[in-house]
């Protein structure tokens, strides 16, 4: 069930699923227990949910989604926020993470170029609304 999907929450406005949560070892969880593994209440534990994401087939897809959005909590390709942080920061040489790109209002997962829409989704309304 895609809502149960971890990422489903923080990413939903802005992104469609991608293919790749078809394989992904959380996908049939129902929503609470993926709430309760990927994002746990401030003292408990995140292990539960790293374990899964170490025998899931996606968790380099996931984990690249977490940082590309800028995900901010929960557990993502077995890292937790805190680790994602440090990835990022290793990633841009110790600087602090950049503001992640803004995405296309449609979901198609291209950066927003204007109006919150890729150039394609762009181009696409302008056209429309010259034909109307
Ligand atoms: S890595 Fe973890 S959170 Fe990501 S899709 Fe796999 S099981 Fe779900
Ligand atoms: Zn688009």
């Amino acid at each position: 069930m895609l809502a149960s999907l971890p990422w489903a929450k923080p990413v939903a406005a802005t992104l469609l699923p991608p293919p790749w949560t078809d394989d992904a070892a959380c996908r049939d969880l129902e929503p609470e227990e993926a709430d309760q593994l990927f994002f746990p209440e401030r003292g408990h534990s995140a292990t539960k949910g790293q374990v899964l994401c170490r025998s899931c087939p996606v968790a380099k897809e996931c984990l690249d989604m977490a940082l590309t959005v800028g995900v901010e909590f929960g557990t993502f390709g077995g890292a937790s926020a805190r680790q994602r942080q440090a990835l990022v920061k290793e990633r841009n040489g110790g600087r602090p993470p950049a503001q992640p790109p803004k995405l296309c209002s449609m979901g198609c997962g291209g950066r927003a170029v204007a109006r919150g829409l890729c150039q394609r989704h762009y181009d696409q309304e302008r056209r429309s609304m010259a034909l109307a």
